[in-house]
């Protein structure tokens, strides 16, 4: 009889389980709202479980209250447990009986002894053995025993002696069964939360990640109250890649970490500091809301402390780096309608401002700023769809020897745009490389300059037609491929082409750079170092490149007549060339004096408008080569 008493009890127990589960996981972010609901839980149940006792004598029941009540106070800590116990006391009171005192007492000594083996369950980091919930069933039932033999007139005495061996065997391993349930529960909890942290945090500077930021903008946007303005700070390192290409990924992730140490103290409690990419962080800060007319003051002086911080040397081992920092800034609420991802689109406009403007200093967003962010995104939309609607044009610039017989043209693109006319191509090439875009504009540019290569009346001219590559383009993987297989498309000479590349392109990856550049040239392509003397390239850099030729920048010719400085520059860089054995193609000769300072100093070949302007191919192929050419059978 008593064990059906106890069935019923267990299976309470187990259904007490799962809508703790239920309840539990619901609740777990309301504060003092969590034990309160789960504690007034437990209390109904043993209230329940009294509903349907064994009725030992009249007015003393048994019921599975104990083995409820400590497990209440093991899984729900003090709180829980008085609660609980509450609940199950009144009801106690309220049934009567001669067993009452006795029944309150074992109800107050079963929620206590849960209560205590919380704590010891806490030392023991949130969990217990099979063993120790054993213990606790085995410990509160001989409690319970002893209480009973408070019970008068040798009630006491009878009640254990019948029921104290089977509440000894069976009541400490429901206890333990059930405990083992709700711990089983908990770990799933547990699970949840480290998940959480994946998804929210970042692995390696355990900050907030992307993800967090974004739902703390959106709350920020929510705040009921728009008592605050906020200030989201986007903080990019500059060069960040190049440092990670030259010293390794190690040295990289050692230079993140220390950076986030150093960062942390800066933000405040309730703000946020969150890794966004490889080398990108934000910060998110809150400030009354009358502050936001002077936010810009405000999120200039805060950016001012994290440029300062950022800049001071790292020790790393045995290097020591310094690295400098791009800061796009922006406040927000910005109008009704602000979104997450408008405050980062804005924030991320600033910061790619403070990018182009050399890096190392903060940007403030400014409204025109987003009608640029709008422009550029409209050039891109419309380029990608201009490449197959046909709407390139390939101009070609003719070079001359000092006597100035063409040997060569370099091929100029243009946009023919149906309502904006001709676009010339420093609107849009730009553009174009901040995206793969450029390999498709590259990959047209080639085939076009290749199919002029492959013509007839070109075929067997001694000429070169020379194609602009973006470094972007040159690294994509199947650079080689591609160029391989334009030139067996068209049938174009290897040996008539020539790639112009910038030192853009020497930055990273200069092995993978001189591998390509190898191969290709073993086909007879020649490379050309386009605007040379604007960039950094030392020239010992050059002796490891398979470089044929260097074109001098128009700044440099347009004033070396004039200017000393230009003049040694240019003369300097002519030695060189000659003592490497490069060609020298001198960009931008406007005037005959240009033209003969070069021409006295060394063999130059000349590109610019006192010769020739760019003019479409078709034209350019016409008046040199092409006067009878049948027009009909065009490309
Ligand atoms: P770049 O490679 O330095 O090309 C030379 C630019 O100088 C051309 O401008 C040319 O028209 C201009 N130029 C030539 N002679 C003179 C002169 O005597 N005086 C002055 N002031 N300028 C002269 P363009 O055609 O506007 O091209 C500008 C830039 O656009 C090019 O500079 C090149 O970087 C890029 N570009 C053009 N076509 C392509 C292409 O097909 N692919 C890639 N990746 N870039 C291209
Ligand atoms: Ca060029
Ligand atoms: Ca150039």
């Amino acid at each position: 009889m008593l064990l059906a008493e106890l069935v019923e009890n267990v299976a309470l127990l187990v259904a007490l389980a799962t809508i703790y589960q239920i309840i539990a996981s619901r609740t777990r972010n309301h504060g003092l709202a969590q034990p309160i609901i789960v504690g007034v839980l437990f209390g109904v149940v043993s209230i329940l479980g009294m509903m349907t006792p064994i009725e030992f004598e009249e007015g003393l029941f048994f019921d599975g209250r104990s083995i409820i009540l400590s497990i209440a106070g093991l899984f729900g800590g003090p709180l829980v447990a008085v609660i609980s116990a509450i609940f199950a006391s009144i009801y106690r009171a309220w049934l009567g009986g001669v067993g009452a005192v006795v029944g309150i007492l074992v109800i107050i000594a079963s929620a206590a002894i849960g209560a205590g083996f919380h704590y010891v369950k806490q030392k023991s980091d949130g969990r217990l053995t099979i063993l120790q919930f054993f213990g606790m069933g085995f410990f509160v039932h001989v409690v319970m025993l002893a209480i009973m033999m408070l019970l008068p007139k040798g009630m006491g005495y009878r009640v254990v002696s019948e029921l104290g061996p089977v509440i000894i065997l069976l009541y400490p391993l429901v206890t333990m069964l059930v405990s083992l349930l709700f711990q089983d529960y908990e770990d799933q909890e547990a699970g949840r939360h480290k998940l959480h942290k994946l998804a929210y945090y970042d692995s390696l500077t355990g900050l907030p990640n992307r993800q967090y930021l974004m739902e703390r903008l959106r709350d920020g946007l929510l705040d009921p109250a728009r008592e605050h303005c906020r200030l989201l700070m986007l903080i990019n390192l500059d060069r960040f890649k190049m440092l990670n290409d030259a010293r390794g990924h190690v040295v990289g992730d050692q230079l993140l970490r220390a950076l986030t140490e150093r960062l942390k103290p800066l933000v405040q409690d309730g703000d946020v500091l969150a890794r966004m990419s490889a080398d990108e962080f934000a910060v998110l800060l809150k400030t009354p809301l009358e502050y936001l007319k002077e936010a810009n003051v405000w999120g200039r002086q805060t950016s001012d402390k994290f440029h300062l911080s950022i800049k001071q040397p790292f020790e790393l081992g045995e290097d020591e780096i310094s690295i400098s920092s791009s800061i796009g800034i922006t406040s927000f609420p910005l109008g009704r309608d602000d979104t997450p991802s408008h405050i980062l689109r804005r924030a991320d406009t600033a910061m790619h401002s403070a990018k182009q403007n050399g890096g190392n200093q903060s940007v403030v967003f400014e409204l025109d700023m987003a009608s640029s962010a709008e422009h550029k995104y409209r050039i891109e939309r419309e380029l990608r769809k201009a490449i197959p609607a046909e709407e390139l044009v390939l101009y070609l610039q003719s070079q001359v020897d000092a006597s100035g017989k063409v040997v060569g043209a370099e091929a100029l693109v243009r946009w023919q745009h149906p309502q904006r006319g001709l676009v010339p191509p420093l609107t849009f090439i730009p553009i174009a490389e901040e995206s793969d875009l450029i390999t498709e504009l590259g990959n047209w540019t080639m085939t076009a300059a290749c199919r002029i290569l492959a013509r007839e009346e070109i075929f067997s001219q001694p000429i070169r037609l020379s194609v602009n590559i973006s470094p972007r383009h040159f690294h994509d993987p199947g650079f080689v491929s591609s160029i391989k297989h334009v030139l067996a498309m068209t049938g174009a000479d290897p040996t008539h082409l020539t790639l112009e590349v910038t030192e853009g392109l020497l930055i990273r990856n200069i092995n993978d750079v001189i591998a390509k550049m190898t191969q290709l040239a073993s086909l007879g392509i020649h490379f050309s170092l386009d605007d040379f003397g604007t960039g950094y390239s030392s020239l010992s850099y050059l002796k490891r490149l398979p470089i044929h030729e260097i074109k001098i920048d128009k700044s440099f010719v347009q004033d070396a007549p004039d200017d000393a400085d230009d003049a040694a520059l240019v003369e300097s860089i002519l030695a060189v060339a000659q003592h490497m054995q490069l060609d020298v193609v001198a960009e931008g000769v406007e005037t005959r004096e240009q033209a003969d300072f070069l021409n006295a100093r060394a063999k130059v070949i000349h590109q610019g408008y006192f010769f020739h302007k760019p003019e479409p191919s078709e034209s350019w192929i016409r008046k040199n080569y092409g006067l009878e050419r049948d027009e009909t059978t065009g490309q």
